[in-house]
């Protein structure tokens, strides 16, 4: 059977980095992969695909004529399957619009028993609240939901709004939640943030990931770190991280902070923070 995961996050945070080094990681451990990049940029499979881009399902299907199977399933590293939904054309409709029609075109066209991945792997921009990007939580397509998230105040806020929406569906057959992939924690400060943000959600951590310049170089060779550095610490993070996931059946129902009780916890970590020193290696200094 199809294990249906998705990846949510804010902007910018890290989800299609997280998701293709975990799709490449779970390739590499002999699973058969699916990754389907639910953002209009249609980024996700890049690294998988050596840098470059491919056809977004919305795109085909306004060339108007039928739609082959192979004109949207397309292939990466190791054999991960590379879908981008795509989005519409900027400044027109909703952007959620894609995922929508992306799930529906994969449904009817029987991709998933024809191509029969072991794991299906969602990249959602999430932190945009719209009905397209909630589908797979409110229809209950994603099994498990994890969110990437680093210590700042911005992407735990996303978080939150995230934990809001999967209760909001919960009791209507709506997705669950499986853990925070707490993502560009290289202090033990930050660690503690998203830490005690876990804590008071009653939410578990997948895994904590290093902000590496492993990702950085294997961005610019259009790879993942599994690719491009295979015997990278940035590398075992990622093995470790997929494994977690596919052992992890735990899903549950998290507990949002309310407004007020986000700002309260917002300023105590706040008042931790006064004193801290930034860590500016001597190279980088400014003057
Ligand atoms: P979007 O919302 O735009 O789709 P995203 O959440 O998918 O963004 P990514 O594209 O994965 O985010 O990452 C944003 C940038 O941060 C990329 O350039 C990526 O290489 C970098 N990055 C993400 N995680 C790490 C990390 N652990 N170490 C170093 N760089 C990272
Ligand atoms: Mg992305």
């Amino acid at each position: 059977k199809t294990r249906n995961i998705a990846i949510y996050g804010k902007g910018g945070i890290g989800k299609s980095t997280t998701a293709s080094n975990i799709s490449a990681a779970l390739s590499e451990q002999g699973y058969h992969v699916m990754q389907i990049g639910c953002d209009p940029k249609s980024d996700s499979t890049n690294t998988l695909r050596g840098g470059t881009f491919i056809p977004t399902i919305l795109d085909t299907l306004r060339t108007n004529r039928k739609v082959e199977i192979d004109e949207i399933v397309h292939n990466g590293f190791n054999d991960i399957l590379c879908v981008e939904a795509g989005g519409p054309e900027p400044g027109v409709g909703c952007a959620g619009r894609g995922i929508i029609t992306a799930i529906e075109l994969l449904a009817s066209r029987n991709v998933f028993e024809d191509y029969k991945p072991d794991v299906v792997i969602y990249d959602v921009l999430g932190d945009v609240v719209c009905g397209g990007f909630a589908m797979p939580i409110r229809e209950g397509i994603a099994e498990q939901v994890y969110t990437v998230s680093s210590s700042d105040f911005m992407a735990i806020y996303a978080a939150n709004n995230l934990f809001k929406g999967i209760k909001k569906y919960a009791a209507s057959g709506g997705a669950l939640f499986s853990g925070i992939i707490a993502n560009s924690i290289n202090q033990t400060i930050q660690k503690d943030i998203v830490k005690d943000f876990s804590n008071n959600t009653g939410t578990t951590i997948a895994q904590f990931v290093p902000r590496s310049l492993s990702v950085t170089r294997a961005e610019l060779l259009g790879k993942t770190v599994i690719e491009a550095d295979p015997d990278s610490e940035q590398a075992t993070v990622y093995r470790k991280l997929a494994k977690t996931i596919i052992k992890n059946r735990k899903k549950y129902v998290p507990s949002p902070l309310e407004p007020e009780q986000l700002k309260e916890w917002a300023e105590r970590w706040s008042d931790s923070l006064l004193g801290q020193k930034d860590e500016i290696s001597p190279g980088c200094r400014l003057n």
